[in-house]
């Protein structure tokens, strides 16, 4: 490939001109001709372009192989059929469906309805699928065409986005059904009271107006007991900060929620004082949900132990212990659920909100914390919260923890799940 220059004609011919000029007036030959000289090489050169890039020559190197090594190691199952047929399957296609899927008719290998529409039209779109690996799943299949022939189909796992919404409608359905049931009871009431004017006698019209105050007390405490979970559930991601010394958040919280009435009812051991980084309020909060429990569902008159040490794996250990009635071992996965109670009509009576567990749960995991519930049945219940220690030079030194002989049992309930409820 040569450069290519456009010769400057004119240029040259003026060169020229001058050249002739200077020697018909007299001027040294010499002279004449080096001015020419330098005059056509300035312009030569000056006429040079730089060279053009040579094209680059693209080679076809896209086949199965490199298609199969593209896709392989994606996250996402990925198929490429082939009329069809299922020709390239990635890992996480194979672990998926299995490694026999590969030379399957990708419709017998989906054996969907749905599936087997989509793939049928031989169209680009997409299917939802159900119970494609477990009865519970849904995926949604994407098929684009890449000519008449090849199409690759996407496996997109929609099951956790399903359960969450699920878990969102069902919180939403069930929120307003414990609040329209306080508001019912008020409305009647009042309507009642206003219908009747002067011809209910006084002590009638007191108990309606006690029946008022109550239910519109417990709609004040759902209210709040919803606004801290929501509160709690949108700082999990921040580890709380402050340095506390839980041994005097313990006292004045279990003192708090036993009041003047039941405190001749608690037994407290303060065997240890951990600090940990946390947050005051919502820890106050787990105490005072613990022991409000102990104190309501243990049997009256029986004393609720509190106590405070260093579990065998050095965490921090609140534990609350009743003697009630205990809790049947198939309802201790779903307590900490919202609005799970295990008898509706004695929690609701008492004024419960059925979120206290819930919210105790959601501010466990905020400080990284574990919960343990143990329940006997006729025996009493054993809750227990483990928190992690600050870091030695977090404020002063710790001292080193004394592994307290008694431990969660290994079969007991402990909340390790994602949260949907
Ligand atoms: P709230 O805490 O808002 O007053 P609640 O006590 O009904 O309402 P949770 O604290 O979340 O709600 O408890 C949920 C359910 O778990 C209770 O309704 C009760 O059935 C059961 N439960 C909780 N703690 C105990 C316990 N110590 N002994 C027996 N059952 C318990
Ligand atoms: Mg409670």
């Amino acid at each position: 490939m040569g450069t290519r220059q456009s010769i400057p004609l004119v240029g040259i011919l003026l060169a020229l001109v001058t050249f002739v000029a200077m020697l018909l007036l007299d001027i040294d030959p010499i002279i004449a001709t080096s001015a020419l000289i330098l005059w056509v090489g300035s312009l030569l050169l000056a006429a040079g372009r730089p060279p053009e890039p040579a094209p680059v020559v693209v080679k076809q190197t896209f086949n199965r192989d490199s298609m199969g090594n593209l896709i392989e190691n994606s996250s996402t199952p990925l198929l490429v059929t082939e009329k069809n047929n299922i020709a390239i399957a990635n890992r996480a296609a194979r672990r998926m469906l299995g490694q026999h899927i590969i030379g399957q008719d990708a419709r017998v290998a989906f054996r969907q309805p749905e599936a087997i529409s989509l793939l049928g039209k031989n169209r680009n779109g997409q299917a939802i699928v159900r119970g494609l690996v477990r009865r519970q799943d849904i995926w949604q299949i994407n098929r684009q065409a890449v000519d008449e022939n090849l199409a690759v189909i996407e496996l997109i796992n929609q099951t956790a986005e399903a359960d969450i919404s699920r878990a969102h409608t069902d919180f939403v359905a069930n929120a307003s059904h414990e609040l329209r049931t306080p508001l019912s009871a008020i409305i009647g009431y009042v309507e009642t009271l206003s219908e009747s004017g002067d011809s209910l006698d006084s002590p009638t019209s007191q108990k309606f107006l006690g029946t008022i105050e109550r239910e519109a007390l417990r709609l004040q405490s759902l209210i709040s007991d919803l606004m801290s979970l929501s509160r709690v559930e949108a700082e999990k991601h921040d580890l709380p900060q402050q340095l506390i010394e839980l041994s005097d958040l313990t006292e004045r919280a279990v003192f708090d929620a036993a009041g003047s009435q039941r405190e001749d009812r608690i037994e407290l051991s303060l065997n240890a004082d951990p600090r940990v980084k946390g947050d005051r309020q919502q820890l106050e909060q787990v105490v005072r949900n613990l022991v409000d429990n102990a104190l309501k569902y243990g049997a009256v008159d029986t004393p609720v132990a509190v106590e405070l040490d260093f579990a065998r794996d050095g965490m921090a250990r609140i534990s609350v212990t009743d003697q009630g009635e205990g809790i049947a071992p198939e309802q201790l996965p779903h307590l900490t659920r919202r609005f799970y109670r295990t008898d509706p009509g004695r929690s609701r009576a008492s004024g419960g909100t059925g979120l206290g567990l819930a919210i105790v749960k959601h501010i466990v995991e905020r400080h990284r914390g574990r919960l343990n519930i143990d329940s006997d049945l006729g025996k009493g219940t054993r809750v227990v919260v483990r928190l992690p220690l600050a870091e030695p030079d977090e404020g002063h030194a710790v001292k080193v923890p004394q592994a307290a002989d008694q431990d969660e049992k290994s079969d007991d309930w402990q909340d390790e799940s994602p949260d949907l409820s």
